[in-house]
């Protein structure tokens, strides 16, 4: 079955998609953008990643862009902290196939897994 990276340096923000996803599909939780591009070197069965934008080490559109260039194939919706009309034509740039902003909706991100994921 294919499976979801989240992505997000923030405890809340993973464990509130844990809580929204882990019901219905497989979850892989990473904390930074290092270990998310470590991760889908090694896991092929990865389709979506959830990927926050403020991280401190490498930030969330530099991962995207990385993850477009390495695995194309693969979703990424931008999970942001402020609606910005710039950072989001940014990263729909940068090939981001969505963008959601938090406090996020349980129903919003649960329509983006099922539009991405079969
Ligand atoms: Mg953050």
């Amino acid at each position: 079955m294919t499976k979801i990276l989240i992505c997000d340096d923030e405890l809340g923000v993973r464990e509130s998609l844990k809580l929204i996803l882990g019901d219905f599909y497989p979850l892989i939780v990473v904390d930074n953008g290092e270990a998310a591009l470590e991760v889908l070197k090694n896991t092929p069965s990865i389709s979506l990643v959830f990927m926050d934008i403020k991280m401190p080490k490498t930030p969330g559109l530099d991962v995207l862009a990385k993850i477009k260039q390495l695995h194309p194939h693969v979703k990424v919706v931008i999970v942001s902290g402020y609606n910005s009309v710039e950072t989001a034509q940014e990263a729909s740039k940068l090939g981001a196939d969505g963008y959601i902003v938090k406090p996020f909706d349980s129903k919003d991100v649960l329509e983006r897994a099922r539009k991405y994921i079969k």
